[in-house]
């Protein structure tokens, strides 16, 4: 079976973090615009996805570094769910999709572009977009979209984290 997201998994080679040379590790430290953070949590934050599936690709990625999703602290676990669903919430009201797919790969078989440290993929999806699969896999979007996209989401994560 073809990985969801798995076809730009070779890019991510960005500069990760000095010492663990994680992205999302550097993420977790550095300032919002530099990795499109787009929500920091208690134990987690949401980014845009650099080679989205679909326009809103985000990732919920904990700030607990591990490849295994067993081996996350159960409050971690709990946010990064909890942080998910703040993510659909979100989504739906700035996009409007008409589905969502959520998931994790664990593990380069699995499909994981980054294996060291466990994300959750959070795609909003509408009727017909499985079209435009062969356009996006492995084409970067441009930044001036990302940037776009992330000032449209940070607020609405602002409004509705606070609810
Ligand atoms: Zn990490």
């Amino acid at each position: 079976m073809e990985q969801l997201w798995a076809p730009w998994r070779m890019h991510y080679i960005q500069s990760g973090d000095e010492a663990t040379g994680c992205l999302f590790c550097e993420a977790a430290s550095a300032a919002d615009e530099r990795h499109y953070v787009v929500h920091r949590g208690l134990q987690c934050l949401v980014m845009l996805n650099l080679y989205p599936y679909n326009s809103g690709h985000l990732m919920v990625a904990p700030y607990q570094h591990t490849g295994e999703i067993a081996a996350l602290r159960p409050e971690v676990g709990a946010d990064v769910f909890h942080t998910a669903q703040l993510a659909v919430r979100v989504l739906d009201e700035v996009m409007h999709p008409q589905g969502f797919n959520l998931g994790v790969n664990q593990g380069e078989p699995a499909g994981a572009g980054i294996a060291d440290h466990i994300h959750l993929h959070v795609v909003p999806r509408w009727g017909g977009d499985t079209n435009f699969m062969p356009v996006l896999a492995d084409t970067k979007v441009m930044p001036e979209l990302l940037v776009t996209t992330a000032e449209r989401l940070r607020p609405v994560f602002q409004r509705l984290s606070a609810e």
